[in-house]
């Protein structure tokens, strides 16, 4: 059971954002904060805005073979650009990964699970700190998109406001409306083709 949580106001106290992930395994502890994005140095740099901020998760654990983990998710609701029209792109964005803390690279070479690698020689050693807001940060520069783009072709103003399909409508009524004009001047024609006769 994983019942006992740290708040972000406890992580104020900690403005480092570090944990001892050994402890906080042994004792299933969930760790939820939030930062200022533009704390993250690099991280802000790929976004529009200074003001986001970014939410995170970790529930840390302990595997089916004895190590130490950690499920984690991220959420920013960062302005990413879209490459295709230029404009913000609204959609949050969601990470969710997880992570085994290894002592060794033999434990490595002979770890089979699922989770992400995280060689962390120390995880034993008393006072041995990790710092969540390193994490955080290296995960969203790994999951933000290189390219960001709209997911959705309506949000996307080039794709949505396609030019060739506003014509193509602006013409078919441009013809409707001058139908009344075509009739008027057949009857036009036939009147002054009857004068003639
Ligand atoms: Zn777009």
């Amino acid at each position: 059971m994983r019942m006992e949580i740290y708040h972000s106001h406890l992580m104020r106290e900690c403005p480092s954002f570090q944990v001892n992930p050994l402890q906080l395994s042994r004792k299933e502890k969930i760790v939820k904060g939030e930062v200022d994005i533009k704390d993250l140095a690099r991280a802000s740099e790929l976004t529009n805005s200074g003001a986001d901020k970014v939410d995170f998760c970790f529930s840390f654990g302990i595997d089916s073979d004895g190590n130490c983990c950690v499920d984690f998710q991220i959420e920013v609701e960062a302005k990413l650009i879209c490459q295709r029209c230029l404009r913000p792109i609204e959609e949050p964005v969601k990470i969710k990964s997880g992570m085994v803390f290894l002592e060794t690279e033999r434990q490595e070479i002979n770890y089979s699970g699922d989770y992400e690698v995280y060689l962390f020689p120390e995880l034993r050693e008393k006072g041995a700190m990790l710092s969540l807001l390193v994490v955080v940060e290296d995960e969203l520069l790994l999951g933000w998109p290189m390219v960001p783009l709209h997911k959705k072709d309506k949000d996307c103003l080039s794709l949505s406001a396609n030019p060739t399909s506003v014509d193509d409508k602006k013409q078919s009524s441009d013809t409707e409306k001058k139908r009344p004009f075509a009739k008027l001047d057949k009857m036009l024609r036939e009147a002054s083709f009857k004068g003639r006769k």
